[in-house]
Protein backbone atom coordinates (compact mmCIF):
# COMPACT_ATOMS: atom_id res chain seq x y z
CA UNK A 1 0.00 0.00 0.00
CA UNK A 2 1.26 3.47 -1.05
CA UNK A 3 2.46 5.45 2.05
CA UNK A 4 0.50 8.92 2.51
CA UNK A 5 2.61 11.11 0.97
CA UNK A 6 1.49 14.60 3.43
CA UNK A 7 2.78 17.36 0.74
CA UNK A 8 2.19 15.86 -2.38
CA UNK A 9 -1.35 14.68 -1.00
CA UNK A 10 -1.87 17.92 0.68
CA UNK A 11 -1.25 19.96 -2.13
CA UNK A 12 -3.66 17.47 -4.60
CA UNK A 13 -6.98 17.98 -5.71
CA UNK A 14 -6.91 16.12 -8.96
CA UNK A 15 -7.26 13.04 -8.47
CA UNK A 16 -10.31 13.27 -6.21
CA UNK A 17 -11.99 16.84 -8.51
CA UNK A 18 -11.52 14.34 -11.76
CA UNK A 19 -13.27 10.93 -10.19
CA UNK A 20 -16.65 13.03 -10.23
CA UNK A 21 -17.82 11.32 -6.37
CA UNK A 22 -18.59 15.18 -5.85
CA UNK A 23 -20.09 16.36 -8.65
CA UNK A 24 -23.35 17.45 -6.90
CA UNK A 25 -21.27 20.15 -5.35
CA UNK A 26 -19.96 23.50 -5.86
CA UNK A 27 -16.70 22.62 -7.07
CA UNK A 28 -14.91 25.65 -6.85
CA UNK A 29 -15.92 25.53 -3.65
CA UNK A 30 -14.87 22.10 -3.43
CA UNK A 31 -11.28 22.41 -4.83
CA UNK A 32 -11.05 25.49 -2.38
CA UNK A 33 -12.09 23.71 0.68
CA UNK A 34 -9.71 20.74 0.07
CA UNK A 35 -6.67 23.44 -0.77
CA UNK A 36 -6.70 24.77 2.86
CA UNK A 37 -6.89 21.54 4.61
CA UNK A 38 -4.28 20.50 2.40
CA UNK A 39 -2.14 23.48 3.52
CA UNK A 40 -3.32 23.33 6.80
CA UNK A 41 -1.97 19.76 7.01
CA UNK A 42 1.66 20.89 5.87
CA UNK A 43 1.50 23.65 8.25
CA UNK A 44 0.47 21.62 11.44
CA UNK A 45 2.07 18.13 9.99
CA UNK A 46 -1.00 16.65 10.17
CA UNK A 47 -1.75 14.03 7.68
CA UNK A 48 -4.36 12.78 5.73
CA UNK A 49 -5.08 10.80 3.19
CA UNK A 50 -6.13 12.11 -0.30
CA UNK A 51 -9.93 10.42 0.35
CA UNK A 52 -10.25 11.84 3.93
CA UNK A 53 -9.49 15.06 3.14
CA UNK A 54 -11.93 15.19 -0.08
CA UNK A 55 -14.53 13.83 2.48
CA UNK A 56 -14.08 16.81 5.08
CA UNK A 57 -13.76 19.20 1.88
CA UNK A 58 -16.53 17.76 0.32
CA UNK A 59 -18.76 18.47 4.51
CA UNK A 60 -17.49 21.97 4.43
CA UNK A 61 -17.87 22.83 0.65
CA UNK A 62 -21.60 21.82 1.40
CA UNK A 63 -22.13 23.58 4.47
CA UNK A 64 -21.15 26.17 2.59
CA UNK A 65 -23.99 25.52 0.03
CA UNK A 66 -26.33 26.01 2.45
CA UNK A 67 -25.71 29.48 4.05
CA UNK A 68 -28.44 32.07 3.58
CA UNK A 69 -27.99 34.66 1.17
CA UNK A 70 -27.91 37.60 2.80
CA UNK A 71 -29.36 39.65 0.02
CA UNK A 72 -33.02 41.36 1.23
CA UNK A 73 -33.19 42.66 -2.49
CA UNK A 74 -33.83 39.82 -4.24
CA UNK A 75 -35.45 40.86 -8.02
CA UNK A 76 -38.75 39.37 -9.12
CA UNK A 77 -37.94 37.05 -12.21
CA UNK A 78 -40.57 38.64 -14.23
CA UNK A 79 -38.28 42.32 -14.67
CA UNK A 80 -37.45 41.98 -17.90
CA UNK A 81 -33.88 43.13 -16.91
CA UNK A 82 -33.66 39.64 -15.38
CA UNK A 83 -35.28 37.54 -18.24
CA UNK A 84 -32.82 39.62 -20.57
CA UNK A 85 -29.55 38.06 -18.32
CA UNK A 86 -30.41 34.89 -20.80
CA UNK A 87 -29.25 34.63 -24.31
CA UNK A 88 -26.64 36.32 -25.81
CA UNK A 89 -26.12 40.39 -24.90
CA UNK A 90 -28.36 42.78 -27.25
CA UNK A 91 -28.11 45.92 -25.10
CA UNK A 92 -27.67 48.81 -27.94
CA UNK A 93 -25.47 51.97 -27.61
CA UNK A 94 -28.59 54.80 -26.96
CA UNK A 95 -29.74 52.51 -24.36
CA UNK A 96 -26.82 52.62 -22.23
CA UNK A 97 -24.74 55.84 -22.66
CA UNK A 98 -27.45 58.31 -21.89
CA UNK A 99 -27.29 62.25 -21.05
CA UNK A 100 -28.93 63.72 -18.25
CA UNK A 101 -29.47 65.32 -14.94
CA UNK A 102 -27.56 63.79 -12.13
CA UNK A 103 -26.99 63.39 -9.43
CA UNK A 104 -27.73 59.25 -10.04
CA UNK A 105 -28.72 56.93 -13.22
CA UNK A 106 -31.40 55.08 -11.07
CA UNK A 107 -32.81 57.62 -8.79
CA UNK A 108 -32.28 60.78 -11.02
CA UNK A 109 -32.14 59.77 -14.75
CA UNK A 110 -34.35 56.36 -14.33
CA UNK A 111 -37.03 58.36 -12.33
CA UNK A 112 -37.32 61.22 -14.51
CA UNK A 113 -37.13 59.40 -18.18
CA UNK A 114 -40.21 57.27 -16.57
CA UNK A 115 -42.29 60.30 -15.46
CA UNK A 116 -41.79 61.74 -18.53
CA UNK A 117 -43.71 58.14 -19.90
CA UNK A 118 -45.96 58.71 -17.68
CA UNK A 119 -46.74 61.91 -18.68
CA UNK A 120 -46.96 60.46 -22.28
CA UNK A 121 -48.91 57.81 -21.70
CA UNK A 122 -51.45 60.38 -20.14
CA UNK A 123 -51.34 62.89 -22.85
CA UNK A 124 -52.62 59.79 -25.47
CA UNK A 125 -55.74 58.39 -23.16
CA UNK A 126 -58.91 59.46 -24.13
CA UNK A 127 -60.72 62.39 -23.95
CA UNK A 128 -63.15 60.84 -20.88
CA UNK A 129 -60.44 59.41 -18.84
CA UNK A 130 -58.67 62.77 -18.73
CA UNK A 131 -62.01 64.44 -18.22
CA UNK A 132 -62.38 62.95 -14.80
CA UNK A 133 -59.13 63.28 -13.71
CA UNK A 134 -57.45 66.33 -11.32
CA UNK A 135 -54.22 65.54 -10.91
CA UNK A 136 -51.17 63.18 -10.82
CA UNK A 137 -49.58 61.69 -8.27
CA UNK A 138 -45.82 59.89 -7.53
CA UNK A 139 -44.86 57.30 -5.38
CA UNK A 140 -41.37 56.10 -4.55
CA UNK A 141 -40.32 52.82 -2.55
CA UNK A 142 -37.33 50.94 -1.51
CA UNK A 143 -34.09 52.61 -2.24
CA UNK A 144 -36.15 55.77 -4.19
CA UNK A 145 -37.77 56.48 -0.85
CA UNK A 146 -34.77 55.89 1.35
CA UNK A 147 -32.10 57.59 -0.69
CA UNK A 148 -34.43 59.64 -3.44
CA UNK A 149 -34.23 63.06 -0.95
CA UNK A 150 -30.31 62.90 -1.70
CA UNK A 151 -30.58 62.71 -5.22
CA UNK A 152 -33.05 64.58 -6.03
CA UNK A 153 -35.74 62.32 -7.15
CA UNK A 154 -38.44 64.67 -6.58
CA UNK A 155 -37.10 67.21 -8.77
CA UNK A 156 -36.59 64.95 -11.49
CA UNK A 157 -39.78 62.99 -11.11
CA UNK A 158 -41.76 66.30 -11.09
CA UNK A 159 -40.07 67.43 -14.39
CA UNK A 160 -40.30 64.27 -16.09
CA UNK A 161 -43.69 64.83 -14.99
CA UNK A 162 -44.24 68.06 -16.93
CA UNK A 163 -42.99 66.81 -20.01
CA UNK A 164 -39.23 67.99 -19.91
CA UNK A 165 -36.97 65.53 -21.08
CA UNK A 166 -34.14 64.06 -19.27
CA UNK A 167 -31.47 64.52 -22.05
CA UNK A 168 -32.80 68.54 -23.17
CA UNK A 169 -34.02 69.49 -19.76
CA UNK A 170 -32.34 73.04 -18.39
CA UNK A 171 -30.20 72.30 -15.55
CA UNK A 172 -31.04 75.60 -14.41
CA UNK A 173 -34.73 74.89 -14.21
CA UNK A 174 -34.08 71.80 -11.59
CA UNK A 175 -32.18 74.21 -9.85
CA UNK A 176 -35.09 77.21 -9.42
CA UNK A 177 -37.34 73.72 -8.45
CA UNK A 178 -34.69 73.49 -5.53
CA UNK A 179 -35.02 77.13 -4.54
CA UNK A 180 -38.76 77.65 -4.46
CA UNK A 181 -40.20 74.43 -2.86
CA UNK A 182 -43.62 75.03 -2.96
CA UNK A 183 -44.42 76.53 -6.30
CA UNK A 184 -47.03 74.96 -8.48
CA UNK A 185 -46.03 74.47 -11.95
CA UNK A 186 -49.01 74.14 -15.13
CA UNK A 187 -49.08 70.89 -16.71
CA UNK A 188 -51.50 70.94 -19.83
CA UNK A 189 -53.30 67.44 -20.54
CA UNK A 190 -55.72 67.23 -23.20
CA UNK A 191 -58.35 69.93 -22.63
CA UNK A 192 -57.41 70.07 -18.69
CA UNK A 193 -54.93 71.63 -17.17
CA UNK A 194 -53.09 70.45 -13.68
CA UNK A 195 -51.21 72.58 -10.68
CA UNK A 196 -48.54 70.34 -10.28
CA UNK A 197 -46.24 70.33 -6.99
CA UNK A 198 -42.97 68.49 -5.28
CA UNK A 199 -45.58 67.56 -3.07
CA UNK A 200 -47.07 65.45 -5.30
CA UNK A 201 -44.35 63.23 -5.26
CA UNK A 202 -44.67 61.10 -2.44
CA UNK A 203 -41.79 59.56 -0.60
CA UNK A 204 -43.32 56.05 0.25
CA UNK A 205 -42.18 52.78 2.48
CA UNK A 206 -38.48 52.57 2.32
CA UNK A 207 -39.15 49.09 3.33
CA UNK A 208 -41.21 45.95 2.00
CA UNK A 209 -41.21 43.46 -0.57
CA UNK A 210 -41.23 45.35 -3.88
CA UNK A 211 -39.71 43.57 -7.44
CA UNK A 212 -36.94 45.47 -7.46
CA UNK A 213 -35.44 47.87 -4.75
CA UNK A 214 -35.98 51.05 -7.06
CA UNK A 215 -39.77 50.61 -7.83
CA UNK A 216 -42.11 53.53 -8.17
CA UNK A 217 -46.26 54.01 -9.25
CA UNK A 218 -47.36 56.91 -11.32
CA UNK A 219 -50.98 57.55 -10.84
CA UNK A 220 -53.48 59.60 -12.36
CA UNK A 221 -56.13 61.10 -9.98
CA UNK A 222 -60.05 61.73 -9.46
CA UNK A 223 -59.92 63.07 -6.14
CA UNK A 224 -58.72 59.96 -4.22
CA UNK A 225 -59.81 57.44 -7.08
CA UNK A 226 -57.22 56.35 -9.35
CA UNK A 227 -58.43 56.29 -13.09
CA UNK A 228 -55.16 55.18 -14.32
CA UNK A 229 -51.95 53.82 -12.45
CA UNK A 230 -48.87 52.20 -13.80
CA UNK A 231 -45.77 50.34 -11.87
CA UNK A 232 -42.41 51.25 -13.12
CA UNK A 233 -38.63 50.03 -11.90
CA UNK A 234 -35.55 51.64 -12.19
CA UNK A 235 -32.50 48.87 -12.45
CA UNK A 236 -29.81 51.46 -12.81
CA UNK A 237 -28.14 53.31 -15.48
CA UNK A 238 -31.10 55.18 -16.40
CA UNK A 239 -32.57 51.89 -17.59
CA UNK A 240 -36.52 51.67 -17.01
CA UNK A 241 -39.12 49.41 -17.29
CA UNK A 242 -42.90 49.37 -15.98
CA UNK A 243 -44.84 45.84 -14.59
CA UNK A 244 -45.69 43.54 -18.07
CA UNK A 245 -42.98 45.09 -20.09
CA UNK A 246 -41.31 43.15 -22.83
CA UNK A 247 -38.45 44.32 -24.83
CA UNK A 248 -38.78 45.91 -28.08
CA UNK A 249 -37.55 43.28 -31.66
CA UNK A 250 -34.09 43.95 -32.17
CA UNK A 251 -32.28 42.96 -34.57
CA UNK A 252 -29.85 39.39 -33.98
CA UNK A 253 -26.32 39.87 -33.18
CA UNK A 254 -24.08 39.41 -35.89
CA UNK A 255 -21.47 38.07 -33.25
CA UNK A 256 -23.73 36.55 -30.55
CA UNK A 257 -21.77 36.54 -27.20
CA UNK A 258 -22.89 36.36 -23.43
CA UNK A 259 -19.41 36.51 -22.19
CA UNK A 260 -16.05 37.97 -22.53
CA UNK A 261 -14.68 34.57 -23.90
CA UNK A 262 -16.99 34.50 -26.43
CA UNK A 263 -16.82 38.03 -27.44
CA UNK A 264 -12.68 37.94 -27.49
CA UNK A 265 -13.26 34.30 -29.45
CA UNK A 266 -15.06 36.16 -32.16
CA UNK A 267 -12.66 38.93 -32.14
CA UNK A 268 -9.35 36.71 -32.34
CA UNK A 269 -11.10 33.94 -34.94
CA UNK A 270 -11.92 37.16 -37.60
CA UNK A 271 -8.80 39.10 -36.80
CA UNK A 272 -11.55 42.40 -35.50
CA UNK A 273 -10.74 44.41 -32.45
CA UNK A 274 -13.27 44.61 -29.65
CA UNK A 275 -14.60 47.63 -30.88
CA UNK A 276 -15.33 46.29 -34.41
CA UNK A 277 -17.05 43.09 -33.32
CA UNK A 278 -19.34 45.48 -30.74
CA UNK A 279 -20.33 47.69 -33.96
CA UNK A 280 -21.13 44.90 -36.16
CA UNK A 281 -23.14 44.09 -33.61
CA UNK A 282 -24.84 47.48 -33.30
CA UNK A 283 -25.32 47.62 -36.81
CA UNK A 284 -27.40 44.15 -37.02
CA UNK A 285 -29.28 44.69 -33.22
CA UNK A 286 -30.25 48.70 -34.00
CA UNK A 287 -31.06 48.16 -37.80
CA UNK A 288 -29.06 51.71 -38.09
CA UNK A 289 -26.42 52.54 -40.44
CA UNK A 290 -22.66 53.17 -39.61
CA UNK A 291 -23.00 57.05 -39.78
CA UNK A 292 -25.95 57.33 -37.67
CA UNK A 293 -24.19 55.26 -34.95
CA UNK A 294 -21.04 57.22 -35.41
CA UNK A 295 -23.11 60.43 -34.75
CA UNK A 296 -24.12 59.27 -31.85
CA UNK A 297 -20.73 58.49 -30.19
CA UNK A 298 -19.24 61.53 -31.33
CA UNK A 299 -22.44 63.19 -29.54
CA UNK A 300 -21.40 61.24 -26.38
CA UNK A 301 -17.57 62.06 -26.56
CA UNK A 302 -18.68 65.74 -26.91
CA UNK A 303 -21.32 65.36 -23.59
CA UNK A 304 -18.08 63.63 -21.85
CA UNK A 305 -15.89 66.60 -22.95
CA UNK A 306 -18.74 69.56 -21.98
CA UNK A 307 -19.10 68.07 -18.35
CA UNK A 308 -15.50 68.22 -17.43
CA UNK A 309 -14.99 71.66 -18.79
CA UNK A 310 -17.80 72.55 -17.18
CA UNK A 311 -16.99 71.32 -13.73
CA UNK A 312 -13.46 73.01 -13.91
CA UNK A 313 -15.04 76.17 -14.79
CA UNK A 314 -17.14 76.17 -11.30
CA UNK A 315 -14.07 77.84 -9.04
CA UNK A 316 -14.56 76.50 -5.11
CA UNK A 317 -18.85 76.33 -5.12
CA UNK A 318 -20.89 74.49 -2.24
CA UNK A 319 -21.99 71.32 -3.36
CA UNK A 320 -25.97 70.77 -2.61
CA UNK A 321 -27.05 69.15 0.41
CA UNK A 322 -26.17 69.30 3.79
CA UNK A 323 -22.51 68.11 4.14
CA UNK A 324 -21.78 71.74 2.87
CA UNK A 325 -18.95 70.04 0.12
CA UNK A 326 -16.83 72.86 -1.52
CA UNK A 327 -16.40 71.61 -4.68
CA UNK A 328 -12.24 70.98 -5.54
CA UNK A 329 -11.85 70.44 -9.42
CA UNK A 330 -10.47 73.77 -10.46
CA UNK A 331 -8.10 74.07 -7.59
CA UNK A 332 -6.62 70.59 -8.18
CA UNK A 333 -6.63 71.46 -11.59
CA UNK A 334 -4.68 74.82 -11.54
CA UNK A 335 -2.25 73.77 -8.82
CA UNK A 336 -1.40 70.40 -11.00
CA UNK A 337 0.01 72.61 -13.57
CA UNK A 338 3.12 73.87 -11.23
CA UNK A 339 4.18 70.66 -10.54
CA UNK A 340 7.56 69.89 -11.04
CA UNK A 341 7.04 65.94 -11.18
CA UNK A 342 5.08 64.67 -14.73
CA UNK A 343 4.13 61.39 -12.91
CA UNK A 344 2.14 64.16 -9.86
CA UNK A 345 1.05 65.96 -12.39
CA UNK A 346 -0.14 63.37 -14.76
CA UNK A 347 -2.11 61.63 -11.97
CA UNK A 348 -3.20 65.17 -10.65
CA UNK A 349 -4.80 66.07 -13.88
CA UNK A 350 -6.67 62.76 -14.56
CA UNK A 351 -7.87 63.01 -10.99
CA UNK A 352 -8.97 66.38 -11.68
CA UNK A 353 -10.55 65.83 -14.40
CA UNK A 354 -12.81 63.06 -12.97
CA UNK A 355 -13.23 65.57 -10.07
CA UNK A 356 -14.52 68.20 -12.68
CA UNK A 357 -17.67 65.67 -13.95
CA UNK A 358 -18.43 64.23 -10.78
CA UNK A 359 -19.01 67.66 -9.50
CA UNK A 360 -21.31 68.71 -12.31
CA UNK A 361 -23.22 65.27 -11.44
CA UNK A 362 -23.67 66.56 -7.70
CA UNK A 363 -24.77 69.85 -9.01
CA UNK A 364 -27.70 68.02 -10.74
CA UNK A 365 -26.12 69.07 -14.09
CA UNK A 366 -26.01 66.92 -17.43
CA UNK A 367 -23.95 63.95 -16.90
CA UNK A 368 -23.42 60.55 -19.09
CA UNK A 369 -24.33 57.43 -17.35
CA UNK A 370 -21.00 55.40 -18.36
CA UNK A 371 -22.63 53.41 -16.62
CA UNK A 372 -24.16 55.57 -13.67
CA UNK A 373 -24.66 58.94 -12.69
CA UNK A 374 -22.52 58.19 -9.26
CA UNK A 375 -19.75 56.91 -11.59
CA UNK A 376 -20.17 59.46 -14.38
CA UNK A 377 -16.33 61.05 -13.05
CA UNK A 378 -14.43 58.14 -14.38
CA UNK A 379 -15.18 57.80 -18.36
CA UNK A 380 -15.17 61.70 -18.98
CA UNK A 381 -11.84 61.83 -17.14
CA UNK A 382 -10.38 59.39 -18.97
CA UNK A 383 -11.57 60.59 -22.57
CA UNK A 384 -10.60 64.35 -21.60
CA UNK A 385 -6.85 63.31 -20.54
CA UNK A 386 -6.40 61.65 -23.79
CA UNK A 387 -7.86 64.10 -25.79
CA UNK A 388 -6.23 67.24 -24.25
CA UNK A 389 -2.52 65.93 -23.80
CA UNK A 390 0.55 64.70 -26.34
CA UNK A 391 -1.84 62.12 -27.48
CA UNK A 392 -4.56 64.20 -28.69
CA UNK A 393 -7.22 61.21 -28.89
CA UNK A 394 -9.40 62.16 -32.01
CA UNK A 395 -12.60 61.36 -32.12
CA UNK A 396 -12.34 58.14 -34.65
CA UNK A 397 -10.58 56.75 -32.05
CA UNK A 398 -12.79 57.99 -29.31
CA UNK A 399 -15.55 56.32 -31.05
CA UNK A 400 -13.93 52.64 -30.74
CA UNK A 401 -12.73 53.44 -27.08
CA UNK A 402 -16.57 54.02 -26.47
CA UNK A 403 -17.83 50.80 -28.21
CA UNK A 404 -15.28 48.70 -26.46
CA UNK A 405 -15.91 50.21 -23.23
CA UNK A 406 -19.83 49.71 -23.63
CA UNK A 407 -18.89 45.71 -24.44
CA UNK A 408 -17.19 45.68 -20.90
CA UNK A 409 -20.36 47.33 -19.53
CA UNK A 410 -22.89 45.47 -21.37
CA UNK A 411 -21.14 42.35 -19.86
CA UNK A 412 -21.24 43.69 -16.45
CA UNK A 413 -24.95 44.34 -16.91
CA UNK A 414 -25.66 41.07 -18.50
CA UNK A 415 -24.06 39.18 -16.13
CA UNK A 416 -24.17 41.15 -12.92
CA UNK A 417 -25.51 44.41 -12.06
CA UNK A 418 -24.91 48.11 -12.94
CA UNK A 419 -26.86 49.80 -9.61
CA UNK A 420 -25.43 50.22 -6.20
CA UNK A 421 -28.91 49.40 -5.04
CA UNK A 422 -27.97 46.29 -6.35
CA UNK A 423 -24.54 45.28 -5.99
CA UNK A 424 -22.86 48.29 -4.08
CA UNK A 425 -20.31 50.46 -5.56
CA UNK A 426 -18.79 47.70 -7.23
CA UNK A 427 -21.19 47.79 -9.88
CA UNK A 428 -20.76 51.78 -10.39
CA UNK A 429 -17.32 52.91 -9.81
CA UNK A 430 -15.64 49.41 -10.43
CA UNK A 431 -17.58 48.97 -13.64
CA UNK A 432 -17.06 52.45 -14.99
CA UNK A 433 -12.95 51.80 -14.21
CA UNK A 434 -13.40 48.60 -15.94
CA UNK A 435 -14.76 49.70 -19.28
CA UNK A 436 -12.54 53.00 -19.15
CA UNK A 437 -9.60 50.91 -18.75
CA UNK A 438 -11.10 49.46 -22.11
CA UNK A 439 -11.40 52.56 -23.74
CA UNK A 440 -7.77 52.97 -23.12
CA UNK A 441 -6.39 49.77 -24.11
CA UNK A 442 -8.66 49.76 -27.23
CA UNK A 443 -7.66 53.59 -28.45
CA UNK A 444 -4.08 52.06 -27.98
CA UNK A 445 -4.72 49.56 -30.69
CA UNK A 446 -3.97 47.26 -28.01
CA UNK A 447 -5.13 43.04 -28.87
CA UNK A 448 -8.33 41.75 -27.99
CA UNK A 449 -6.83 39.91 -24.57
CA UNK A 450 -5.07 43.21 -23.91
CA UNK A 451 -7.85 44.95 -23.79
CA UNK A 452 -9.57 42.36 -21.65
CA UNK A 453 -7.02 41.98 -19.15
CA UNK A 454 -7.50 46.05 -18.52
CA UNK A 455 -10.80 45.78 -17.83
CA UNK A 456 -10.21 42.48 -15.91
CA UNK A 457 -7.79 44.07 -13.81
CA UNK A 458 -9.63 47.99 -12.87
CA UNK A 459 -12.54 45.60 -12.16
CA UNK A 460 -11.26 42.95 -10.07
CA UNK A 461 -9.98 45.89 -7.94
CA UNK A 462 -13.10 47.43 -6.74
CA UNK A 463 -14.56 44.02 -5.89
CA UNK A 464 -16.45 43.93 -2.67
CA UNK A 465 -16.94 48.02 -2.53
CA UNK A 466 -19.82 49.10 -0.59
CA UNK A 467 -22.74 52.00 -1.45
CA UNK A 468 -22.74 54.39 1.67
CA UNK A 469 -23.32 57.82 0.01
CA UNK A 470 -23.31 60.11 3.30
CA UNK A 471 -26.73 61.59 3.81
CA UNK A 472 -27.95 59.92 0.69
CA UNK A 473 -25.99 62.65 -1.22
CA UNK A 474 -23.98 61.07 -4.05
CA UNK A 475 -20.78 62.86 -3.03
CA UNK A 476 -18.98 61.33 -0.43
CA UNK A 477 -17.79 58.90 -1.30
CA UNK A 478 -18.65 59.05 -4.65
CA UNK A 479 -16.66 62.50 -5.99
CA UNK A 480 -13.26 61.59 -4.95
CA UNK A 481 -14.07 57.70 -5.87
CA UNK A 482 -14.50 59.05 -9.49
CA UNK A 483 -10.83 59.99 -8.73
CA UNK A 484 -9.80 56.73 -7.81
CA UNK A 485 -11.68 54.74 -10.20
CA UNK A 486 -10.07 56.74 -13.08
CA UNK A 487 -6.76 56.72 -11.73
CA UNK A 488 -7.11 52.82 -11.48
CA UNK A 489 -8.51 52.16 -14.54
CA UNK A 490 -5.38 53.95 -15.95
CA UNK A 491 -3.30 51.57 -13.76
CA UNK A 492 -4.79 48.77 -14.76
CA UNK A 493 -3.96 49.30 -18.25
CA UNK A 494 -0.29 49.84 -17.66
CA UNK A 495 -0.50 46.80 -15.93
CA UNK A 496 -2.07 44.97 -18.68
CA UNK A 497 0.28 46.90 -21.60
CA UNK A 498 3.14 45.52 -19.77
CA UNK A 499 2.86 42.09 -18.53
CA UNK A 500 2.45 38.86 -20.74
CA UNK A 501 -0.70 38.58 -21.75
CA UNK A 502 -1.45 35.33 -21.88
CA UNK A 503 -0.14 34.91 -18.52
CA UNK A 504 -2.73 37.23 -16.79
CA UNK A 505 -4.37 34.95 -14.65
CA UNK A 506 -7.80 36.07 -14.08
CA UNK A 507 -10.36 36.43 -16.83
CA UNK A 508 -13.22 39.08 -16.83
CA UNK A 509 -15.89 36.74 -17.00
CA UNK A 510 -14.73 34.68 -13.64
CA UNK A 511 -14.57 38.75 -12.38
CA UNK A 512 -17.78 39.86 -13.23
CA UNK A 513 -19.24 36.29 -11.67
CA UNK A 514 -17.68 37.44 -8.53
CA UNK A 515 -18.70 40.99 -8.47
CA UNK A 516 -22.70 39.15 -8.94
CA UNK A 517 -22.10 37.19 -6.02
CA UNK A 518 -20.58 39.36 -4.25
CA UNK A 519 -23.30 41.83 -4.88
CA UNK A 520 -25.80 39.20 -4.00
CA UNK A 521 -23.76 38.83 -0.39
CA UNK A 522 -23.57 42.31 0.68
CA UNK A 523 -25.76 43.19 3.49
CA UNK A 524 -28.65 45.71 2.27
CA UNK A 525 -27.17 48.30 4.71
CA UNK A 526 -24.49 48.74 1.84
CA UNK A 527 -26.49 49.36 -0.96
CA UNK A 528 -27.26 53.15 -1.25
CA UNK A 529 -29.80 53.01 2.04
CA UNK A 530 -26.80 55.13 3.76
CA UNK A 531 -27.76 52.97 6.77
CA UNK A 532 -24.01 51.85 6.90
CA UNK A 533 -20.53 52.49 6.55
CA UNK A 534 -19.30 56.02 5.87
CA UNK A 535 -22.78 57.66 6.15
CA UNK A 536 -23.52 55.90 9.28
CA UNK A 537 -20.51 57.13 11.03
CA UNK A 538 -19.66 60.85 9.53
CA UNK A 539 -20.89 62.96 11.81
CA UNK A 540 -21.67 66.45 9.77
CA UNK A 541 -22.11 69.59 12.11
S1 LIG B 1 -21.13 55.10 -3.19
FE1 LIG B 1 -20.79 54.44 -5.31
S2 LIG B 1 -22.64 53.27 -5.86
FE2 LIG B 1 -23.10 54.49 -4.02
S3 LIG B 1 -24.05 56.37 -4.77
FE3 LIG B 1 -21.83 56.75 -4.54
S4 LIG B 1 -20.95 56.28 -6.57
FE4 LIG B 1 -23.00 55.37 -6.53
Amino acid sequence: MKEPDPINDALSTTSVVESGLFSDLNRRSFIMRNAVIGAAAVMTGQVWTSEARAQQAATEAAKKSVLPVLDSSSMSSELDVVKRAKGPVITVLDEFYKVGPGPSSSHTIGPMRITYDFYQRCSKLPADQLAQASGLKVHLFGSLSATGKGHGTERASLAGLLGKEPATVDPLFLDAMKEKPNEFYPLKLGGKTFNLSLADIVYDSAKGEFPHPNTMTCKLMAGDKVVYELEYYSPGGGFYEWKGYTSPKKGQPTYPYATMKELRGHAEKNKLSIAQVVMANELSVSGKSEADINAFLDKITNAMLATVKAGLSMNNDVLPGPIKLHSKAATVFERAQDDKYQSDKAIALVSAFALAASEENARGHLVITAPTGGSAGVMPAIVYALVNSDRKLTMDKAREGLLAGAAVGYLCKHNATLSGAEGGCQSEIGVAAAMSAAFIAQVMDSSPQVTENSAESALEHHLGMTCDPVAGYVQVPCIERCAFGAVKAWVAFLIATNEIAARHRVDLDTTIETLAETGKDMSIKYKETSEAGLAANLVLC
